[in-house]
C-alpha cells in the first residue's frame, strides 16, 4: 500500500502514521523527521534546512525533491510506504508524480485529516518530541507514562523550536497558502480520502481503519 498523509501542522500526522505503519505493515516516510535527524548529525542537508525550518518556512523545493527521490529508492519500502508531510507544494507533487511514473508505482489512498486552527494551536504549543526516536507527546492529551521520558525508547523529550507562537503561526498559513491546493489536486484524481481529526486517538484511527480496508 502507498500512501500520502496530508494535512496542517498538529494534525496528528505522525501520531496515526505510526498506528497505520504498524497495522498495515508499511513504513513511514516523514521529511520532518529526515530533516531533524540530519541537523542532529551537523550534515549539509541539515544545515541547508536550519534556517527555514526554525521560522517555520518550507525547505526549498529542490532540495526537498532530491531528498525524496533518494529515500524512495530504498529497498525496505517495497512493501509500501506511508508519505508524511511530502508534497507539500504543487511542484513537489508534480515531481512525486513523475517518481512515481519512473518506478511504475501507483499510489493507492490520498489521507486528508482535517482539524480545526484553533484546536492545532492547542496541540501544538504543547508538544513534546523525543530526542531520539522522534515520537510526538502532548502535555495534556497524550502524555508519557513518566514525566519527560519517550515511553518507546527512554530518551528525553524536548520542545521543538518551531512548535513556539510565532512559527506556529507562519507554518498554518503556509500551510493554508502552499499545501492547501493539493487538496484539491488529489481530489480531482479521485484518490483523496478525508478524515475527522478531531476526537479521541484511537477513534481517529478506527476512521482511518475503514477507510484503509477498502482501498
Ligand atoms: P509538522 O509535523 O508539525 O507538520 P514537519 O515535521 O512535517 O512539521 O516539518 C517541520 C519543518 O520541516 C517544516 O516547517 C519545513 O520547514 C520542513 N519540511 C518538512 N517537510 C517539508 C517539505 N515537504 N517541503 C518543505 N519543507 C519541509
Ligand atoms: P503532525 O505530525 O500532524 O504535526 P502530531 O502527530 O505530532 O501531528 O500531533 C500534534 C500534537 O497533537 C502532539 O502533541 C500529539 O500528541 C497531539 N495529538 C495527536 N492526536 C491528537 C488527538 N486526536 N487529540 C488531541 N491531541 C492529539
Ligand atoms: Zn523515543
Amino acid at each position: 500500500m502507498r500512501l500520502i498523509f496530508l494535512g496542517p501542522p498538529g494534525a496528528g500526522k505522525g501520531t496515526q502514521a505510526e498506528r497505520i505503519c504498524s497495522t498495515y505493515g508499511i513504513i513511514q516516510l516523514s521529511t520532518g523527521d529526515i530533516l531533524r535527524e540530519n541537523r542532529r548529525n551537523g550534515t549539509e542537508l541539515g544545515k541547508l534546512a536550519q534556517k527555514y525550518m526554525d521560522a517555520g518556512e518550507l525547505v526549498p523545493d529542490n532540495i526537498i525533491i532530491d531528498m525524496i527521490k533518494a529515500e524512495l529508492q530504498k529497498p525496505a519500502l517495497k512493501t509500501g510506504y506511508l508519505l508524511d508531510g511530502f508534497p507539500r507544494t504543487i511542484n513537489q507533487a508534480l515531481a512525486l508524480d513523475s517518481l512515481l511514473e519512473e518506478m511504475n508505482q501507483k499510489l493507492d489512498a490520498v489521507l486528508i485529516l482535517e482539524v480545526p486552527n484553533e484546536e492545532l494551536i492547542k496541540r501544538l504549543t504543547a508538544r513534546r518530541t523525543c530526542k531520539s526516536c522522534g515520537k510526538s507527546y502532548h502535555l495534556i492529551f497524550n502524555p508519557p507514562r513518566k514525566e519527560n521520558i519517550c515511553d518507546v525508547c527512554g530518551g528525553e523529550l524536548f520542545q521543538r523550536d518551531d512548535d513556539k507562537e510565532e512559527p506556529i503561526l507562519n507554518r498554518l498559513k503556509v500551510y493554508e497558502n502552499q499545501t492547501k491546493p493539493l487538496i484539491n489536486y488529489y481530489t480531482e484524481k479521485s484518490i483523496a480520502k478525508y478524515i475527522n481529526g478531531v476526537g479521541d486517538i484511537d477513534e481517529i484511527f478506527t476512521r482511518i481503519k475503514a477507510i484503509l480496508d477498502k482501498v
